[in-house]
């Protein structure tokens, strides 16, 4: 049985609590200790193959840390979360892409399942991340962009389902 482990990371009050939750309990929590570092556990079957998956919902919003370089080294898929309600959070997310390639490599690129996030599609009028800027970033990094609300429960199944898929044939069974 193959097992597929995750890290979410993200800067602080992006809704990487709030994601995971919805995805493992199907609920919203409009308030969750920014503090708790929590560890999801599930199992899917893909292509009629049951897999396990452990998601580790990050904590906190130091950077470069050792913690965060642990994260990044055991965990062979991510999901790196902005808010699409606050532009400046999409610098973390470059910086965390270009410190899991550094870590992880020079094969890396290209060949680590990631998945960005923009959260909170659901607060229109607080949008600060534009279509053209996601349309763009993605272009660049060749990575896939999922707009999300966890509130309205909007291409949540989706994002994860797009980076187990990639788990799945990134890492074949041996
Ligand atoms: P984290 O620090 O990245 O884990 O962020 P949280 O999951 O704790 O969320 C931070 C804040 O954003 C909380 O007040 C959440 O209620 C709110 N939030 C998270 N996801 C959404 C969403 O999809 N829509 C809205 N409107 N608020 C959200
Ligand atoms: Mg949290």
């Amino acid at each position: 049985m193959r097992h597929f482990n995750v890290a979410v990371l993200g800067a602080g009050g992006v809704g990487k609590s709030a994601l995971t939750i919805r995805y493992f309990r199907d609920d919203f929590v409009s308030s969750y200790d920014p503090t708790i570092e929590e560890i999801y556990h599930k199992t899917i079957v893909i292509d009629g193959e049951v897999c396990t998956l452990e998601v580790m919902d990050s904590a906190g919003t130091e950077q470069f840390t050792t913690i965060s370089e642990q994260y990044i080294t055991s965990a062979r898929g991510f999901l790196l979360v902005f808010s699409l309600a606050q532009e400046a959070s999409l610098q973390e997310v470059r910086k965390l892409r270009d410190q899991i390639y550094r870590i992880k490599g020079p094969q890396a690129q290209s060949r680590v399942p990631i998945v960005v996030v923009g959260t909170k599609s659901d607060l229109t009028d607080e949008r600060e991340v534009r279509r053209s800027t996601i349309a763009r970033l993605s272009a660049e990094w060749n990575l896939p962009f999922y707009e999300t609300s966890a509130k309205r429960n909007h291409n949540v199944e989706a994002t994860f389902n797009d980076l187990f898929r990639q788990m799945y044939t990134r890492y074949p069974a041996v």
